[in-house]
Formats: structure tokens, sequence, C-alpha cells
């Protein structure tokens, strides 16, 4: 080594292998260091960054079938190395990631419901197999779902509910399937086994909306969600 410069950024004394090569220079190297060079070009990027996004996406398409061949080539010789680092990344991450996804589902419920049921019509297949291993994973949940709603129905639909009008409320939820083609159902505006009131099952607390609300309203009561009579529920 021996050959120590002073760096014209920060000033301190580094070996000659800490600046990177450059043709132009006398002695072949620049007279900024591997990390203040960095910096430089982190901050010139920043200041122009739409300028520098346009030169990057137009090399990208000059040099497309190049660098997506180097890409998958990459990929391929290294996708243990990249398994492991994923791995190792979600690891590091785990509660962050859980946080976050969780967060973010909840911020964007109905965009996310829209798009999943956008993918499973496009992706019918897959979502025949995603669906099975869902079922037989939540199984026991689902029947005890089943069974608590029947149990709510039964229980909490008052001797005065109007069979009839309920019937006219579920019937209209299959018409407006069949005329739209999407799916509609019969939700209780007041959940019937939510968790901080409970509603009725009684025809004022029946409203027929499609389905992807339903979804996105899961098992809450959202105030304001709908406009409804409270006195005829509660
Ligand atoms: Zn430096």
């Amino acid at each position: 080594m021996g050959l120590d410069r002073i760096c014209k950024g920060c000033g301190i004394e580094k070996p000659l292998s800490d600046f990177s090569k450059n043709k132009e220079s006398k002695d072949g190297h620049r007279w900024k260091c591997k990390p203040c060079m960095n910096e430089m070009k982190r901050l010139n990027r920043a200041s122009n960054l739409e300028a520098h996004l346009e030169k990057e996406r137009k090399y990208y398409r000059d040099n497309k079938e190049t660098l997506d061949s180097y890409t998958k080539e990459y990929r391929e010789k290294n996708t243990d190395h990249i398994k492991a680092y994923h791995k190792q990344y979600y690891t590091d991450h785990e509660d962050e990631k859980l946080i976050y996804s969780k967060e973010y589902y909840e911020e964007n419920k109905a965009a996310s419901m829209a798009y999943s049921l956008k993918w499973g019509r496009e992706n019918k297949e897959s979502r025949k197999i995603a669906r099975g291993k869902y079922a037989d994973k939540n199984l026991e949940k689902y029947k005890q779902w089943a069974r608590n709603s029947a149990l709510a129905r039964k229980t909490q639909s008052p001797v005065y509910a109007d069979r009839v009008k309920m019937d006219i409320k579920y019937r209209a939820s299959r018409i407006m399937t069949k005329l739209t083609g999407k799916m509609y159902c019969v939700d209780h505006i007041i959940p019937i086994q939510g968790e901080l009131a409970s509603g009725l099952h009684h025809e004022d607390n029946l409203q027929v909306i499609p389905m992807i609300t339903n979804s996105a309203k899961g098992n809450r009561f959202v105030p304001g969600f709908i406009s409804w009579e409270l006195k005829h529920v509660v």
C-alpha cells in the first residue's frame, strides 16, 4: 500500500484502494474516496431525481434484453443465496412486517378485496387450490362460525320480525346477483355477531348490498355506512 491519499471530500487520509479508479486522473484514481463519491452521487441523484429516473429508464429500454438476461442469469446462479437472503431479511423484520401488512390491510381493505377478487377471476385454478388449502386449515373455524351465525339468527330474531319481509330481502339479493352479474348478499346492518353491539335478525336490520362491500365491512357496525332506522332495531 503506502500510497495514501487525502480525500478531497472528507479530508481523511486513506489507502489508495479506498479510491475508485479513474483513467483520466494522473495516477489512475479519483480524488474523492468511495464513500464520498457515493454520497456525492446520492445527492446529485436526489436533486435531479426525475432526470435521473428518465435516464435510467431509457438505459433500461435501450439495453432491456442484455439487462434482463443478466438478471435472469444472476437469479439462476444464486437461487440459494437469494432465498437465504430473503429468509434472513424476513426473520430480522418479522414483527415490522406483520404490523405493516396488517395496518396496510386494514387501511386498504376494500382495495385489497377488489384486487384479490380480480386476481381470483383471472386465476381460477390457483384460486381453487388456495381456497381448498385455506378451507382445510380453517374448517373448524368455518363450522363454528356457521353454528354461531345460525344460533344468532335464531336467538336474535324477535317474535315480531316479519318473515315475509325478511324473505323478500333474501330474494332481492339473488335477483340483484342475476341482474348485475355481481354477487349480492343480505347484510346485517348491525352485525348479529358483532364485537361491540349485536343487532337483531329482523327485516329492518337487513339490507341488500354487494358482497364486496360486505366483505370490506366485515363483522363491524360502521355508523353512517348506510342509513337505517334505529327505533326498529334496538
Ligand atoms: Zn472521503
